[in-house]
């Protein structure tokens, strides 16, 4: 083996496309040494398929040396129970706010999985006990700040707008006479947040020899082709005294549809008389723990709620269903499956003076996917009933919390030379688009897509791509 061999890095990523983001990197030291991490360990989501995808770890949990987690949703951290119930005995590393979404989070996981496991008659892949077990694991980091992991190896968090409390995750691994190897793990990116402002990226950063994890969901779109419809939709259901039923992911999204209701309020374009009903347990504790400070919203954005507020529990949600009014509903979840939104779309769905407004990507196997292609008087089946669609349906992508391809691409020009780009994170089709772009448009050595190959890094950038096998 040649000697720039002798010291390297292998990346891989357990799910190619959007859901279910885990990276699992070995690293070889000169002296012989391997060890192995993990960057997220999330969910997979949508198709039934992609669900049994679940139950089974690719890799082994006690062979890990640390994890790092780069932000609370499901689709990052959500087999960490997992993980842990399978043998996995070290520190998982993440931010302060991070760790307190996590508990939440992953508690209403529980849940969803314990109902879906009824419906199937199996087991749930984890429990409280599980959860309860996880969260001992955590440690929680400051931003900005050099974490020694271990021997070799320091981490560092840096402030990304995707999320409360979420980071893009720095790894540095170094040894005695070598260069070191660096790796950015961008997690999902954002550069803005309506909620708080982040702290800029250290100017050192982007002078270093470095490999970048990037993103790439959106990486077929430009923030000018973004069509902003919220507004006008819900003010026209509004002044028709309709019902406006809003799904909504309960972290984020939730608080930034409320803040945008706020602001229709404001300018008068609503009337402050139409009851803004919110439901779904999680979603109304996120918000709550927005307006107290907890997730590091920003002084200013806490008073972010509408005026005439009622939150809704399954004891209060029936007389809702049986108010003729003008309402606004806002519901988890997001995607149409799991939690109150699964009681109010069969009971609205029939009703012409009625709007759905979809506020985030609809995964495949959804409820909100399944709508999107029935058209005005179609029957739809929800849960083997029969429904004749008459509401509007609307979907907008105008709420997404990742950046566009626009800007994920002057992200990266920000970035001297970097040793290699690889794209993560994305629909495969999206992936080979974005990577071109990549390639024309940012000056790095070599552009390559994570999924089903592993690349081999050493300090000075890429040394092959070879088919992922797993630990
Ligand atoms: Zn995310």
């Amino acid at each position: 083996m040649g000697r720039k061999e002798r010291f390297y890095a292998d990346i891989m990523s357990v799910h190619p496309e959007v859901t279910g983001s885990c990276n699992i990197v070995t690293v070889r030291l000169p002296n012989g040494e391997k060890f192995h991490f993990i960057v997220d360990c999330g969910m997979f989501q949508g198709r039934k398929e992609e669900e049994e995808r679940n139950k089974k770890l690719v890799f082994r949990p006690e062979n890990i040396d640390f994890c790092l987690i780069t932000h609370g949703h499901a689709d990052h951290i959500g087999r960490l129970p997992l993980m842990v119930k399978k043998g996995y005995s070290r520190y998982i590393y993440t931010t302060d706010v991070t760790r307190n979404i996590m508990e939440s989070a992953l508690k209403d996981s529980v849940s969803i999985l314990r109902s879906k496991a009824k419906r199937n008659k199996e087991k749930a892949i984890y429990d409280d006990g599980d959860v309860a077990c996880t969260m001992q694991h955590v440690h929680a980091c400051n931003f900005n700040q050099w974490i020694h992991v271990r021997d070799n190896v320091n981490v560092m968090f840096l402030e990304n707008a995707h999320l409360y409390g979420a980071a893009m995750i720095l790894v540095n691994i170094r040894y005695p006479n070598q260069n070191d190897i660096n790796i950015l793990f961008t997690g999902d990116y954002n550069e803005k947040n309506l909620f708080f402002k982040p702290k800029p990226l250290p100017d050192w950063l982007y002078s270093l020899p470095l490999t970048i994890v990037q993103e790439s969901t959106y990486g077929y779109m430009n923030s000018s082709e973004i069509e902003e419809t919220f507004s006008d939709n819900v003010v026209r259901f509004a002044k028709k005294g309709g019902t406006i039923l809003i799904p909504a992911f309960a972290l984020g999204r939730m608080q930034e549809v409320l803040y945008r209701i706020k602001l229709l309020q404001d300018s008068k374009a609503i009337s402050t008389e139409i009851p803004i009903y919110v439901d779904g347990k999680l979603g109304i504790k996120y918000t709550g723990m927005c307006a107290n400070g907890i997730l590091g919203v920003s002084e200013e954005m806490r008073d972010f709620l509408p005026q005439n507020v009622v939150f809704v529990d399954k004891t209060t949600r029936g007389d809702i269903l049986k108010n003729n009014g003008p309402k606004i509903i806002v519901t988890t979840s997001g995607m149409g499956s799991h939690g109150p939104v699964e009681t109010y779309i069969p009971s609205y769905i029939t009703k012409s003076n009625t709007l759905i407004q979809f506020t985030g990507y609809v995964a495949e196997g959804t409820l909100g996917r399944e709508l999107k292609d029935a058209s005005i008087g179609e029957t739809v089946k929800i849960r083997g009933v029969l429904y004749k669609k008459r509401a509007e349906i609307q979907y907008t992508n105008e709420f997404s919390a990742h950046a566009k391809a626009d800007e994920m691409i002057s992200f990266l020009q920000r970035f001297e030379r970097p040793n290699l780009v690889l794209v993560n994170h994305g629909e495969w089709q999206v992936k080979d688009i974005f990577a071109r772009r990549i390639l024309k448009e940012v000056n790095a050595k070599n552009v390559a897509i994570l999924g089903q190959y592993f690349h081999r890094i050493n300090p000075y950038g890429l040394v092959t791509s070879k088919s992922a096998k797993f630990l």
